[in-house]
């Protein structure tokens, strides 16, 4: 069975309340890192988050349905007010033995870094 991350997560709150959207859909998932997050919250940044795993072949319908329910539409683009944007943190967050240094000795990161569909405009959210 091929699966692909679907979208990542800080908290396992956040991470289980999607996974049970996705089952309440019959779209077979699963948490991968959630235990580890769960007993340390200052590993998400080092781990890249909580991944919730899907079958390549449901990815197109968990994403519109992720789509459909996320709050990223309530973020605004500040260059063309446009809400069509979408989250490119996670391409940034790649675990590498300095980050998990780094992690263990600072808070993690809540600000998120969008990018504008329709201007390309990249901004920072928090
Ligand atoms: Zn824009």
């Amino acid at each position: 069975m091929e699966t692909i991350i679907l979208k990542r997560f800080d908290s396992p709150v956040e991470a289980n309340i999607v996974k049970g959207l996705l089952e309440s859909n019959d779209i077979f998932c699963f948490l991968q890192d959630e235990h580890s997050i769960g007993i340390n919250p200052l590993y998400a940044n080092a781990l890249g988050g909580i991944k919730l795993m899907v079958r390549v072949e449901d990815g197109p319908r968990a994403n519109a349905l992720l789509l459909t329910n996320s709050t990223e539409h309530k973020v605004q683009c500040p260059q063309c007010g446009f809400h069509d944007v979408h989250d490119i943190t996670e391409n940034k967050n790649q675990p590498t033995w300095f980050s998990v240094f780094v992690t263990l000795f600072s808070r993690p990161i809540s600000k998120k870094t969008y990018e504008c569909s329709t201007c390309k405009n990249v901004f920072v959210f928090e």
